[in-house]
């Protein structure tokens, strides 16, 4: 079943100029990119993307991450797209990240884990609207649906 997830490569990602290397591997998947933008995220923002730890001892150090720079955030297209993102995304802890994984190739501190994937259907709904207009979605076609999907 197609599905939209929300994902974000985090500022050290962007400093540390991974936003093509990940984008490939996305793209390389057979993903649809539907929608995308460099943005600086506000405190706000911050603190309601991230509201479930909001009584985490880590909030505080992860507000401060996640608005330290510039951020790239997209909406990836594709069947069961959620699922098979957070398993290319890896484990939260870098360090039980499994290799071949984005967080196991490029992290090493739970703190610094380069990227955010959407975890559950009601998760992509909320972020991928708290953080995308309707106007700034792209309509279109991939040419190899065809090639990529049994039953396009
Ligand atoms: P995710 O869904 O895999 O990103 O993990 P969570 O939803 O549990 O946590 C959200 C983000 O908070 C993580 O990606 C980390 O950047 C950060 N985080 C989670 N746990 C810790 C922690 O124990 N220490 C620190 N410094 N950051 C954490
Ligand atoms: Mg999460």
């Amino acid at each position: 079943m197609k599905q939209r997830t929300f994902t974000m490569l985090k500022p050290d990602a962007v400093k540390r100029r991974l936003t093509g290397e990940i984008l490939a591997r996305f793209e390389k998947r057979g993903l649809k990119i539907v929608a995308a933008k460099t943005l600086m995220i506000s405190d706000d923002l911050a603190k309601t993307h991230y509201g479930e730890h909001s009584d985490k001892p880590f909030f505080g150090d992860l507000i401060s991450y996640i608005t330290s720079g510039p951020v790239f955030a997209m909406v990836l297209e594709g069947d069961d797209v959620i699922s098979m993102v957070r398993k290319m995304v890896g484990a939260t802890n870098p360090k039980e990240a499994a290799v071949g994984t984005i967080r196991g190739d490029y992290a090493i501190d739970t703190g610094r884990n380069i990227v955010h994937a959407s975890d559950s259907e009601e998760s992509a709904e909320r972020e991928i609207n708290l953080f995308f207009d309707e106007s700034e979605f792209c309509d279109y076609e991939l040419p190899d649906e065809d090639i990529i999907y049994e039953e396009p």
